[in-house]
């Protein structure tokens, strides 16, 4: 079995050229020139529907998602936004990027929130929460949601790669107060780049319709109550961040394919981790009670090993074609917390630290075959194999 490449995108569903073709056509490209049911209009009334939220924003990014969650709500200057350490380096950015200051709070060897620090953190005047669902991992939402509720402070979920992934049957993203996803491609939708925002506040979502540059009367164009928009229009500023209507184009029949998709990421990653999991140097974090997955990567930690070790088994497994990413092992990883020197007094965190530094990440996606899963489980534990035998010392 020769391995599948692992790195290219998908084709995009055939159902997208007709429209793109449409737009090509007539050069209608921007969001708020027809008068109704633009495609991006389109889109985020598909997506809350899908969703069940009241509102849905489709922006430039899911960067651009968290910052104008974070710029609704209307944060002083210098807020203390609660993060956790693990996540990627977009989420301290929109922090930055919206005057406020991130704090980082402890990641478990689970890829989940550390609660207790969590807890401990929340009580330093921490004006909002912003919880990654990172690669999908979710964090124990009862008692996030529970200890946030009673401090009164806003969360912000982001999902950008969690599209599809369920907490006791509730849709990831529906949870906090701001729910935000990526279309960029490496997600679970592809767009290239892309993002959403879905909320059920109406006073938030104007706000943020406003700020993503919906200037002078184009709020029209968005089914909120106007109340909500009179009372804010020309007093907020205009970020631009809008999605353009192939983005859009591109996005639509992709939501049609998601619960399938979600099904064969799910099923591809079950089948992988009971594998590895049989190899004592290989752990896969069981989901916590409540959570289903909808992964297209898979995250292994590895378990008693060097580092010495764990490096010999990334350049193996790479070398016979499977790249394996070792979160805090690669130079610059922008997983890594300790690379984001942007934050001042960026703090130590060292359980998330020891967990980054033995964590793999392995793409896996869902149009993968049975065989070919094999083929790419079969690299990865032959290099785990084959470095642990040398690491053995040598008995007489
Ligand atoms: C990809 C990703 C982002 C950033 O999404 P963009 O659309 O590229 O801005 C943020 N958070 C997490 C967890 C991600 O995986």
């Amino acid at each position: 079995m020769t391995l599948p490449d692992m790195h290219t995108a998908e084709p995009i569903p055939e159902a997208a050229r007709a429209e793109i073709e449409r737009l090509l056509q007539t050069g209608d490209l921007f969001r708020y020139t027809a008068a109704s049911d633009a495609p991006v209009a389109l889109l985020e009334a598909e997506f809350a529907a899908l969703m069940g939220s009241k509102y849905a924003l489709a922006v430039s990014s899911c960067s651009a998602a968290l910052f104008l969650s974070l710029k609704a709500l209307d944060l002083p200057r210098g807020a203390r936004v609660l993060i956790p350490g693990f996540t990627f380096a977009a989420v301290p950015s929109s922090v930055v990027h919206a005057e406020c200051t991130p704090v980082l709070c402890e990641v478990g060897d689970n890829y989940r929130i550390d609660l207790d620090d969590f807890e401990a953190k929340l009580a330093g005047d921490i004006k909002a929460v912003i919880i990654s669902h990172m690669r999908g991992h979710t964090s124990d939402m009862d008692a996030i949601m529970k200890l946030c509720t009673a401090a009164d402070i806003p969360v912000i979920e982001d999902a950008a790669h969690s599209l599809g992934t369920l907490w006791r049957g509730q849709k990831i993203g529906t949870l906090g107060k701001v729910g935000c996803f990526s279309f960029q491609s490496y997600k679970m939708v592809n767009a290239g780049e892309g993002g959403i925002l879905i909320t059920d506040d109406a006073d938030l979502v104007a706000r943020a319709i406003i700020m993503s540059g919906a200037y002078e009367h184009n709020w029209k164009k968005h089914p909120v109550l106007l109340e909500a928009f009179s009372r804010h229009q020309n007093k907020l500023p205009l970020y631009n961040l809008r999605l353009n209507n192939l983005s859009a184009a591109l996005i639509r029949p992709q939501l049609d394919a998601l619960a399938q998709r979600v099904r064969d990421g799910r099923r591809n990653h079950d089948y992988v981790a009971d594998r590895l999991n049989r190899s004592p140097f290989i752990d896969v974090p069981a989901p916590l009670e409540g959570e289903e997955r909808a992964p297209d990567s898979i995250q292994f930690n590895l378990v008693g090993l060097e580092d010495a070790t764990i490096a010999a088994f990334a350049r193996r497994a790479e070398a016979a074609g499977v790249k394996v990413q070792v979160f805090g092992q690669s130079a610059d990883n922008a997983r890594a917390f300790w690379n984001w020197q942007f934050i001042e007094d960026l703090p130590e965190l060292p359980r998330t630290r020891a967990m980054l530094m033995r964590a793999c990440d392995v793409r896996l996606p869902v149009r993968l075959s049975r065989a070919e899963l094999d083929a790419v489980t079969d690299v990865l534990l032959n290099a785990i194999e084959t470095v642990t035998a040398d690491a053995q010392p040598a008995v007489a």
